[in-house]
């Protein structure tokens, strides 16, 4: 599990992104971060992956601190915007790039590859390079380098944001699909409201970095706990 205790981040300039996140989350749960923008929630997610560090509190895997663990040793696997696909290597490189490092057996990653790369749908993409590639294809090639290899925790940023309206709907039925076959917990930022509530055991609604609700989605759908919660359920933008 995670546990998030008074979880602060502050930036330099004395602007409180993040001013009191407290949560537990349970192994297998999938939560989804809502909110408008300048909310934080990617902040909370780059601290819990390890690429921020909070400014006070803190997050705990398993009891253990978080910065007490060796990045090697944690099992996580993480999807920014920023964090694009390997330009230099084929589209089935890069899928199977943290199963190759992990030092698991080819003919293991080859199967593991075609597998998600079918679910994708880039399937016949696999020895391309990136930069041949469309925005929606090179996002769902990140997207699959982070879904193949089971982690502990998958924390994913926006991971629908460059797709087509016409492959979204399916891919993140197909991203619901993988997360059933595995004990992990996702936390998952996006701006798609429906598909957010659709794949969410639970729902984070923040706004100007503090947490307004934290419920599954039909509480945060029938008892919004603040006129914010109910209007940006209801009318999101
Ligand atoms: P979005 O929906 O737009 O992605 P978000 O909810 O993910 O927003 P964050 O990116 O976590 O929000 O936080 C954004 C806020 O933090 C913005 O107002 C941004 O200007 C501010 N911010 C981010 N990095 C820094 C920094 N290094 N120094 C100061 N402010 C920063
Ligand atoms: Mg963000």
């Amino acid at each position: 599990n995670i546990k998030l205790s008074h979880v602060k981040k502050t930036f330099p300039n004395g602007f409180e992104v993040v001013k009191d996140f407290n949560m537990e989350i349970t192994d297998g749960e999938f939560v989804v971060f809502l909110g408008p923008s300048g909310s934080g929630k990617s902040t909370v997610l780059r601290m819990v992956a390890g690429l921020e560090e909070p400014s006070g509190g803190e997050i705990r895997i398993d009891g253990k601190r978080l910065e007490e663990i060796p990045p090697k040793e944690r099992s996580m696997a993480m999807l920014f915007q920023n964090y694009a696909v390997y330009p230099k290597l084929t589209v089935y490189e890069n899928i199977g790039f943290g199963l190759r490092q992990r030092g698991v057996a080819e003919e293991v990653i080859d199967e593991k590859v075609r597998l998600i790369a079918n679910l994708l749908e880039v399937a016949d993409l696999l020895k391309k390079k990136p930069r041949s590639l469309t925005a929606s294809q090179r996002q769902r090639v990140a997207l699959a380098r982070a879904l193949i290899y089971d982690p502990q925790i998958l924390v994913m940023d926006e991971p629908f944001a460059n797709m087509e309206e016409n492959v979204r709907p399916r891919i993140s039925k197909r991203v619901a699909e993988i997360h059933a076959q595995m004990k992990g917990i996702v936390m998952l930022v996006t701006h798609n409201l429906p598909i957010g509530l659709r794949l969410a055991d639970r729902v984070v609604m923040m706004k100007l970095g503090e947490v307004h609700q934290i419920g599954t989605p039909s509480e945060v759908y029938d008892q919004p706990a603040s006129l914010f919660v109910a209007d940006f359920i209801g009318d999101p933008k």
